[in-house]
């Protein structure tokens, strides 16, 4: 992990959130904030969101180090919740940490942030004006961050999911209109950061839930079977669960076998290891990336784009395997050592990351030892040996990193 908490140990965090930040729309040299970044911070690509790649699972792999089975992800009653104490911004809270989120959807209905969020240490602020530009918020946040002498302050960002869903994720639109827009925030937000004394203890963290492809078309579900072959659905989307009357469940996985640009699954084929645990539904169908499953018996309920009116040129919610789900990380910091390669797996790997930068213990920890943040890629000889002394020097001073490293090592190896 690419922390040197030694250096800062009180350090403070602002995390800007980029909802729908696919990996490659920052990876642009002539973004005059993005040059600025690539001089003096981290730039973490290929980040695989866990499945399905959509916000509330992700957000939970975030700031939680939630799996997707635990947020009840094919649940009949499932609904958005942020309440779990897990929650990385509910865990500062109440380890005495001063919290602000900006902007968060759920700031809007403040009941699904649970009873926690009565606590005077933890602040929501609805969404700011839509004229309102990021620069200006993040100024805003940082001025707050400093007269108030908060902890830690989390950004949310919709307009990349938002604008993409709508025109595509190769559109104009978007990157004339919200990654413009992003970089503009960067360039300003570093340049308040390192100018100012009194800030010189904040980390600034860039991430984001998962990526964007293109919208190719709609799959047709209630044309493929009679619906009295099964007890239940629940449609996603780009993933439909299916409960079967046992007597056709044959029958049911002969037919959603067959069908195009989709894959099935049962409980004993999914791909544990790669997209976490199995999900409970007996027989689940993922479809390829592009396409979404559509059915007037069981329409998909879950994001906000199912309720456009036109189809959304951009979708996201598929495998994790699909490059364009993967996202990216920035940081820039005293905590960070600039222009060094890493590689983080995935997102529950970044609450880890997270939690150190704020020197609180949140959430559910990956269960393996081994599959703590791993560092593994060092481009040449003298990467090596610059790790490898930063390393040796970490080891000596800060137990907890050391331990961390020898892990990543032996994972390595
Ligand atoms: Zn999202
Ligand atoms: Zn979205």
């Amino acid at each position: 992990m690419p922390l040197d908490n030694g250096k800062a140990p009180k350090s403070r965090l602002i995390v800007l959130f980029l909802d729908g930040l696919r990996w490659d729309y920052l990876k642009n040299n002539s973004l005059p904030g993005m040059h600025r970044l690539s001089k003096s911070g981290l730039s973490v690509p290929g980040i695989k969101p866990v499945f399905p790649s959509d916000c509330h699972a992700n957000m939970h792999a975030l700031f939680a180090g939630h799996k997707p089975s635990n947020t009840g992800l094919f649940a009949k009653n499932y609904e958005q919740n942020f309440s779990s104490p897990d929650l990385l911004w509910h865990a500062a809270a109440q380890q005495g940490k001063r919290v602000q989120l900006y902007h968060f959807p759920f700031c809007q209905e403040i009941g699904l942030l649970g009873e926690v969020n009565r606590s005077s240490n933890l602040q929501c602020t609805p969404s700011a004006p839509k004229t309102q530009s990021l620069s200006t918020t993040m100024q805003q946040v940082i001025s707050e961050m400093d007269s108030k002498s908060i902890d830690f302050a989390a950004v949310y960002y919709g307009e990349l999911d938002r604008v993409a869903h709508l025109y595509g994720p190769s559109s104009p639109e978007l990157h004339s209109g919200p990654i413009a827009e992003v970089d503009a925030s960067i360039f300003s937000t570093l340049e308040t950061l390192t100018s100012s004394q009194t800030l010189s203890d904040v980390n600034l963290v860039i991430l984001s839930d998962h990526g964007m492809t293109d919208f190719k078309s709609f799959i047709y579900i209630d044309r493929l079977f009679k619906w009295e072959m099964i007890e239940n659905a629940v449609n996603l989307g780009t993933t439909v669960a299916f409960w079967p009357q046992p007597l056709w469940k044959n029958d049911l996985m002969k037919i959603l076998s067959s069908v195009s640009h989709a894959n099935v699954f049962t409980q004993s084929t999914w791909p544990t290891a790669k997209w976490g645990s199995s999900p409970s539904p007996p027989i689940i169908l993922v479809a390829e990336a592009g396409f979404v499953f559509e059915s007037q018996v069981y329409p998909p309920t879950r994001e906000h784009v199912y309720h456009l009116k036109d189809k959304p040129r951009g979708h996201h919610g598929y495998s994790p395997d699909v490059v364009d789900m993967h996202t990216a990380l920035y940081a820039f910091g005293p905590s960070f050592t600039p222009n060094l390669a890493y590689h983080i797996p995935s997102t529950p790997y970044v609450h880890r990351m997270l939690e150190r930068l704020l020197h609180v213990e949140s959430g559910m920890h990956l269960e393996k030892p081994g599959f703590v943040l791993l560092l593994v890629v060092i481009v040449c000889l003298f990467c090596c040996i610059m790790v490898a002394a930063t390393v040796g020097f970490l080891l000596h001073r800060n137990r907890n990193y050391s331990l961390q490293v020898d892990e990543e090592i032996e994972e390595k190896i």
